[in-house]
């Protein structure tokens, strides 16, 4: 079975390119269709602590996905509440569409 970090890694990398990769406008079904999928993510996830977390985090700040934009945001900061439970760096949010979606600027 992969281990929490192996399996953290890929999902966080699936996860932030799904959000990059999100429409600028959606449509209200996409907008529908992404919090279906999170809140069953949020159920589903194979790491029952982490899960456990993410879903009390989840009720505190509802998804966002009004645009590409919220929904990434709303990412990066979940994603730094488990950086900092895990003691890693957070990560500057202002760069997340650079990290997921553009690359750096030449
Ligand atoms: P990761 O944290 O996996 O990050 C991968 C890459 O994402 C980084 O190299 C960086 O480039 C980028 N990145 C970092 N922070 C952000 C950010 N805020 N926004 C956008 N990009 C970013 N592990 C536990 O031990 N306990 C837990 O409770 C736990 N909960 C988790 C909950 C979820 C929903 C997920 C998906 C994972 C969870 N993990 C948990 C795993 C943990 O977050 C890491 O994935 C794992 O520790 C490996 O860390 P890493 O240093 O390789 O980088």
């Amino acid at each position: 079975p992969a281990d929490v970090a192996t399996l953290g890694r890929s999902t966080w990398t699936l996860l932030h390119t799904m959000a990059a990769y999100y429409p600028e406008k959606p449509a209200e079904e996409e907008k529908k269709s992404m919090t279906r999928f999170m809140e069953s993510f949020a159920q589903h996830y194979p790491c029952w602590f982490c899960k456990d977390d993410f879903q009390k985090h989840m009720a505190a700040e509802p998804v966002q996905v009004v645009s590409r934009d919220a929904l990434s945001q709303w990412l990066c900061r979940r994603h730094n509440e488990v950086n900092v439970k895990l003691n890693k760096p957070v990560f500057d949010c202002t760069k997340v569409l650079e990290r997921w979606l553009t690359g750096p600027p030449n």
